[in-house]
């Protein structure tokens, strides 16, 4: 995975109020071009903030992405946001099947595909999650657990352009724990195996980012794992110092 420029992507869930952009100002100022030649730098935002911020950003080394859409366009859907709203206020992505919006949403892999492909209607780029909870991980079930996401979630169609695989294991998610090298180095080449059979020369080339418990002080070692393209940052995401110190692994 040599030639895949990698994804730092993140992922602010339900945090950030309008004083928290100037983290994301202090994270565009730290963001060298020689940084931004090495890696490409997202912050997915609640939809609150996701038009200001891309104000902010413009078309430089930090873009911005939302944290779930519905499948519809638009219509009687109370409360929810469509992939065409979050391209409209200047998302260029969005997460779809987080492990929080499967738990908490009860959504599923038909669910999490039905909204890759509205994602790719509105020209976002769909990063898709996956990852085994902590008893299919103990019963030895996570690369089956996987797979068997990988296959429902993502959508026949999906490129090195218009997709991005994020592993994060429902046990690492905000814990401090995260996997060995070693496991996620299986999980990973597992991950690729999967999808170079079914996307052939595309997915040899997508980027699939590793998530959970991310810091700077692990970012080096996680990054340099074969098969991993990137990182998909919760908690690390929110202050400047903490992301551009796991930006600073490239
Ligand atoms: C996440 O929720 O996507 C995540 C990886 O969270 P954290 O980095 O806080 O574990």
């Amino acid at each position: 995975s040599a030639a895949i420029k990698p994804l730092v992507a993140g992922n602010w869930k339900m945090n950030g109020l309008k004083a928290s952009q100037a983290e994301v100002y202090k994270m565009i100022a730290g963001i060298s071009d020689d940084l931004a030649d090495s890696v490409d730098a997202m912050i997915c935002a609640p939809a609150t903030l996701i038009a200001a911020i891309a104000e902010k950003a413009g078309s430089g080394a930090l873009s911005v992405g939302g944290q779930d859409c519905h499948t519809a366009v638009s219509g009687a859907h109370t409360g929810d946001i469509s992939a065409e709203m979050l391209a409209d206020a200047g998302a260029k992505a969005v997460i779809v099947g987080h492990s929080e919006r499967r738990t908490d949403h009860a959504e599923s892999d038909v669910d999490v595909n039905e909204k890759a492909r509205a994602a790719w209607r509105a020209g976002l780029v769909a990063i898709v999650c996956v990852g085994e909870t902590e008893a299919e991980r103990k019963a030895g079930q996570a690369l089956a657990i996987v797979d068997r996401q990988l296959n429902g979630s993502v959508p026949d169609g999906a490129t090195a352009e218009n997709c991005v695989i994020a592993y994060e294991p429902v046990w690492a998610i905000g814990t401090g724990l995260t996997p060995t090298a070693g496991d996620v180095e299986e999980m990973h080449k597992a991950m690729r195996d999967n999808l170079s059979a079914r996307f052939g020369g595309e997915g040899a080339s997508m980027r699939l980012l590793y998530g959970g418990s991310v810091k700077p002080g692990n970012a080096r070692e996680l990054m340099s794992v074969a098969n991993v393209d990137g990182a998909l940052v919760g908690g690390a995401s929110l202050k400047a110092e903490d992301f551009l110190g796991i930006l600073a692994a490239y």
